[in-house]
């Protein structure tokens, strides 16, 4: 990718000249903001782009950079500011922390609503709650589909708590769309290119969640995948990678997350539930997440976790998640950002 840098001065007309010349060579221009400048990248024949860059007089108050990374609009060589996304009252990336909890699955109206009321009142800014479910058996409670969906719904008409849950097919897509406020792709379905592309299409916000065997960098190009097809709402997750440790269900790579911030622009959220899977662990975790530099965290909470039809065991009651917040509040302070 050929990246132009336009400095402040470079007035409107000037950009909208060159993304005229890049779309007349049938080139896709990509626009970001970096503070007062402005970036453009062209992704195609490197040699051929600048030799049509080089019809326009770029010099005098531009910079013409390639990126070196296989990630092209994720990498902050393409955008050098935080991407900050907003959902309702709520921004993702930058200062704000955002806290994303609730049940590991809905599984009824008056349960959620429960949960979302008190994580509310802790200070939860999204409502988590999974309506199709990507069980590892097929006998495994798996969702309640669109019924699931419309509890979320109704849940969120409640408390003005926005909503994200996940979507496990390209062909519902347009359905959870229409209810959720962000879509989840959930590790299993990390390299589902199809989804991917599908959910590209869209401008809805989602969240990435990383593959239980991925690297950071396949996990980068799963986002590309969804940034060029021109959704620019991508928030990467997280959750921890299998490795040879059987005290922890999953491995979580607490360095993944000042390593993403450091290559990428896109916000950073940890799992600290599926990335531990052990409940009194997720306090701990949680608070090195933060420190580490995370845009927020993503959390199961049940009211009754014995009782919960999937991952009850690593998820934490109000009252627990409630102290979680309070005690995250003083790691936000530390690290500048605010909770
Ligand atoms: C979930 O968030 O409930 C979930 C299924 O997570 P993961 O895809 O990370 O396993
Ligand atoms: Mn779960």
């Amino acid at each position: 990718m050929i990246v132009i840098k336009l400095k402040p001065s470079a007035g409107i007309k000037r950009i909208s000249g060159i993304i005229s010349l890049i779309e007349k060579s049938g080139y896709t221009p990509h626009l970001s903001k970096s503070g007062n400048s402005t970036q453009i990248g062209v992704i195609g024949d490197e040699s051929d782009i600048m030799k049509i860059l080089s019809l326009d007089k770029l010099k005098k108050n531009a910079e013409i950079t390639k990126t070196s990374k296989p990630f092209k609009l994720a990498s902050r060589e393409y955008q050098r500011a935080d991407s900050i996304i907003k959902i309702g009252k709520t921004s993702i990336g930058g200062r704000n922390i955002v806290l994303m909890a609730g049940p590991c699955a809905v599984e009824n109206y008056e349960l959620t609503l429960a949960i979302a009321r008190l994580v509310k009142k802790s200070g939860a800014d999204i409502l988590r709650g999974g309506a199709f479910k990507p069980r590892t058996s097929p006998y495994s409670f798996q969702g309640l589909k669109e019924e699931g969906l419309k509890i979320l719904a109704r849940v969120r008409e409640q408390t003005g708590l926005p909503v994200i849950t996940e979507v496990i097919s390209p062909s519902d897509v347009a359905l959870v769309g229409r209810y959720a406020d962000i879509l989840q792709i959930g590790a299993r379905n990390m390299q589902n290119y199809a989804l991917l592309e599908e959910i590209g299409r869209t401008r809805k916000p989602v969240l990435l969640k990383r593959g239980m065997m991925s690297t950071l960098e396949e996990l980068l190009m799963s986002a590309e995948y969804i940034l060029s097809q021109g959704n620019p709402n991508v928030m990467l997750c997280e959750r921890g990678i299998r490795t040879f440790e059987k005290y922890t269900r999953n491995t979580l790579d607490i360095s993944a997350v000042p390593l993403l911030k450091q290559v990428s622009h896109l916000p950073v959220i940890v799992d600290p539930s599926h990335g531990t899977g052990v409940k009194s662990l997720i306090p701990a975790v949680s608070k090195a997440a933060l420190a580490a530099g995370a845009d927020g965290l993503l959390i199961e909470v049940h009211t009754n976790p014995e009782k919960a039809l999937s991952d009850g065991f690593q998820s934490l009651n109000p009252k627990e998640f409630g102290q979680l917040t309070r005690e995250l509040t003083a790691i936000a302070r530390a690290v500048d950002r605010k909770i």
